[in-house]
């Protein structure tokens, strides 16, 4: 009667562990895409040689040869000779 009660507290320690480690993957998964999700924080800033803000490279305007926050201080940008 011993072997029999210590194979079911052998089985519940199992299922214990089974829902355990299940939870501890999703919620590691979770967490994994969930910076997937916000590239913002991985993408590389540029300064807009105008206003002298700093914008997301993809956001970014390229124009003579530096980064702009937007067409408008592109346009407006004067180089200094
Ligand atoms: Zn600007």
């Amino acid at each position: 009667m011993l072997v029999f009660r210590l194979i079911i507290l052998l089985l519940l320690a199992y299922v214990i562990f089974v829902i355990i480690s299940t939870f501890f993957f999703s919620s590691r998964t979770r967490r994994l895409k969930g910076s997937k999700d916000r590239p913002d924080l991985d993408q590389e800033l540029v300064l807009c040689l105008h206003c002298q803000s700093y914008v997301p490279q993809t956001e970014a305007v390229f124009s003579r040869g530096g980064y702009f926050c937007s067409a408008e201080c592109a346009r407006l940008f004067v180089r200094a000779p």
